[in-house]
This record gives C-alpha cells, structure tokens and sequence, in this order.
C-alpha cells in the first residue's frame, strides 16, 4: 500500500500518529557480522509498518514523506525506545547483547536539544551508551558541515558510537569524513555491483577501505548478498558485513534468538567453509614467506612492483614498491660484478615479455650476491608468469631465495 492511499496530508499524520499509538510502527533488527568470523557484531533498527490486516509497509512508504513534514522526528525517537526497551529486556533475561545502530534522520541536525534528548532516553532504559549507535546519512554532512561535524563530536563524547551512513551514494566528502569524529563508514549498497566483478569499481571499494582504516573508522559494507561480494570485501579488509547474505531485516524474537545464540550464524557457516580460502591462503603465503627471503609483485605492462616480502641480506636497501627497471637496476648492483649483465639481461622487460610471448612459465637465474657481512651468496630468482582474471597486463611473482 502506497502511503498516497491515506490521501491528505492531515489524514496520513493523523494514521501515523494512531499507528505510533497502537504500536503498528515497530523495529526489525538486521544483523552486522563480522567480515571473517561471521560472528554476530551487533544489529540495526531498521522501521516497519505493520497494519491490522498484517500487511507491512517498508520506510521507503512512509519516510520520504514523514521526513517532508518532520513526523520523522518522532519516528526516530520512537525507535529508538523501543531499540533501548529491547536492549534492556535483554540485559535483564541475561542474554549477551551488542550494539544497535538507530537511524536519525538528517532534519535532527537542525534541532538544538538532540543530544540531551538522547542521553535522556537511553538513560530512562539505563542502557549503557556504548550499546547505541547513532546512524546518520552522509548527505547530512553535505548540508551543513559545520553543524553536524560539532553535533558527532557532541554525541561521541556522551558515549554514543558515530556511524555514516550511505556512504558513497552522493556527495561524498572525504574531507568531511576526516573532520568528524565518527567510528564507524558504511559503504552504500550502490557501491556493490551484483558480484564486484567491475575493476573500477573495485579499486573505488579497496581504497574506500583503505581510507576509512586510515581515519580508525570501522568500514561496515551494507547489502550484501553474494559469496563473490563477500569475498572481494574480505580480500579489502572490510570489517563487518550487513546484508543478506547473513540475515534480512527480522522481527524481534529473531534478533533475540540471534543474540542467545551469539556466534557464527547457522545459516553462515557454509559461507564461512567455502570461503575459508582467504585465511588458507593466508597460511599458505606464511609458508611461501619462510621459504623465500624476497617475494615481488610486479606488473611488467605497467613497469610497477611492490614487494609482498623482504627479509634483507644485501647491502642495498630497495624500495618497497616503484618502477620494475629500477628495481632490476638496483638488484642487479648487489651481484657480483661477473653475475651483474646477466642477472640484468634475464629480467629486463624486454627479455621477461619475451618468454611470456614464447608461452614460458618462468625465467630462472642464479648468481652471486653479497650481503651485508661482505659475504657472497648464491641467490635463485624465479619470476612466474602468473594472469590477472581482470586485466590483460603481464605479471609476475618473482621469488628469490639462498641455494647456498
Ligand atoms: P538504510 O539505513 O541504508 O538501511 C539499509 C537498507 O538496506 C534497509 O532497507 C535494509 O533492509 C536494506 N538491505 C540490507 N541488506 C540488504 C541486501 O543485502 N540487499 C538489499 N537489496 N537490501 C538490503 P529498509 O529497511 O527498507 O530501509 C530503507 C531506508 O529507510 C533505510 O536505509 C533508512 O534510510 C530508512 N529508515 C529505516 N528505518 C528508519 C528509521 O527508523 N528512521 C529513519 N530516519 N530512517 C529509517
Ligand atoms: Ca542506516
Ligand atoms: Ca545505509
């Protein structure tokens, strides 16, 4: 049901305000889990209208036009009570509870007695303050910067945790970001292709991420749905996952049954196995690590590399990542003066982006390399051609490692 079938605007406040009464505006809790555990992190209220006749109506019914009149004021209020009712319920019935993020609309930025009024309300519960976490939309920074990078740090220091949300559905200001005191970025859902397959949009998740650690922000990814999704997040170092993939927006019995439950989500564990590979490959790259003093990543199209590991026992400290040449360049110094053209000639691009054409796997050489003590050590490096699934550049793992 569209909320023009309540016609006038006086009918539609008048139907809400009844609906607020009779208990008809109520939270589902959607759970947050933990991007590599799956265990449960915590939960956000996200508004239902069930009517007497059960059907339910979803926010996007009713919201954009509570936010037009700001009935979303006393919505927000609303929920949250009833978040603080359930986390005190809780408290009390011994089960182990999490946060729960509330969401507030922006027209709150504008309303002087938000703070105190908050405080006010969880206090009534006797809820501590760290339980509650505050959600506000991005585009609310974009409105009035000053006002509401001041009202997050208003609302930090009582407690209260800082989430933005939707971020990178708009106007996004990095700038802004970094100014606030928040503690946790929510990355839209439009950031989410269906299965992340984008390389662009890619790169756009990755450093999103990267940029919220920098800040000590916790980066939470909303709508997801695929075991691919999950996946790229986890290779990027997302903390914490909302979507469906780990559990619909659920009345409250569920949520309950979730938090009695406490740690990976049954229906999650699957997940887990199959994606198991990430911490295997983890221990699987600990074990290539301990073989090989130097391990290279390079890209040979774009004359780039970065070194996934350096145990150094030459002379020559290297860079960890820049040009491909100059890192030959640089290595091929550490050799001894008759292994230093060869070693050179072997992994120039030119002769490296010939093998690849001929169809090799590998370039292979051994020489001499002296080490910090003045000591000569028979060093073999070995570059795999290895693909890309998303580009059709040339790439390489070198790994080197003492044959003495
Ligand atoms: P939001 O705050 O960004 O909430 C996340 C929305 O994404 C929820 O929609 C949730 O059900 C949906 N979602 C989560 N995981 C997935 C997924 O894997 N796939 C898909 N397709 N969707 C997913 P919902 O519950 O319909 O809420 C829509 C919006 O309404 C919320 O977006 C929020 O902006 C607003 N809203 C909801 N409750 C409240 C409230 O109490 N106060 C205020 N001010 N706004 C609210
Ligand atoms: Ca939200
Ligand atoms: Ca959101």
């Amino acid at each position: 049901m569209e909320t023009t079938a309540f016609g006038s605007e006086q009918a539609f406040m008048d139907a809400f305000h009844a609906a607020l009464q009779n208990g008809e505006l109520t939270p589902y809790y959607q759970p947050k889990v933990n991007a590599v555990t799956g265990k449960l992190e915590g939960a956000e209220a996200l508004v239902r209208w069930i009517r007497p006749d059960g059907a339910i109506l979803s926010p996007a019914m009713f919201v954009p036009r509570l936010e037009e009149n700001r009935g979303i004021l006393e919505l927000d209020w609303h929920m949250l009570r009833k978040t603080c009712d359930f986390l005190r319920r809780l408290k009390a019935d011994g089960v182990h509870r999490k946060a729960i993020s509330v969401n507030f609309s922006r027209i709150h930025v504008y309303e002087d007695d938000f703070v105190p009024t908050l405080v006010r309300t969880v206090d009534e519960y006797g809820v501590p303050h760290r339980f509650i976490e505050v959600e506000i939309t991005e585009s609310a920074l974009v409105d009035r910067p000053e006002r509401i990078i001041a009202l997050i740090d208003d609302i930090h220091a009582e407690g209260f945790r800082v989430a933005i949300d939707d971020f990178g559905s708009g106007l996004s200001s990095l700038s802004f970001v970094k100014d606030v005191q928040a503690d946790v970025l929510k990355l839209d859902k439009s950031l989410l292709s269906h299965n992340c397959e984008d390389e662009k949009e890619r790169t756009v998740l990755e450093s999103i991420i990267a940029f919220a650690h920098r800040l000590h922000l916790t980066a939470v990814a909303e709508g997801v749905e695929t075991k691919e999704q999950l996946g790229f997040l986890r290779t990027c170092g997302c903390d914490t996952i909302q979507g469906f993939i780990f559990g619909k927006p659920m009345p409250e019995a569920e949520m309950r049954a979730q938090f009695e439950r406490g740690g990976v989500q049954s229906e999650a564990e699957d997940i887990l196995v199959t994606q198991a590979s990430a911490s295997a490959t983890q221990l699987l790259l600990d074990a290539v690590f301990c073989e090989y003093s130097l391990v290279i990543m390079a890209n040979l199209t774009r004359n780039s590399y970065y070194m996934m590991e350096y145990q150094n026992f030459t002379q020559t400290s290297c860079p960890s990542t820049g040009a491909f040449d100059e890192l030959i360049y640089h290595g091929s110094l550490t050799m001894y003066p008759d292994d230093q053209e060869k070693f050179r000639t072997a992994f120039s691009r030119e002769n490296l982006f010939a093998a690849h054409a001929r169809g090799e796997k590998k370039v292979c050489a051994v020489t001499r390399q002296i080490g910090d003590d003045g000591v000569y050590r028979t060093v073999q490096t070995t570059d795999y051609f290895v693909k890309s699934p998303s580009s059709e550049d040339v790439l390489i793992i070198a790994l080197c490692h003492n044959v003495d």
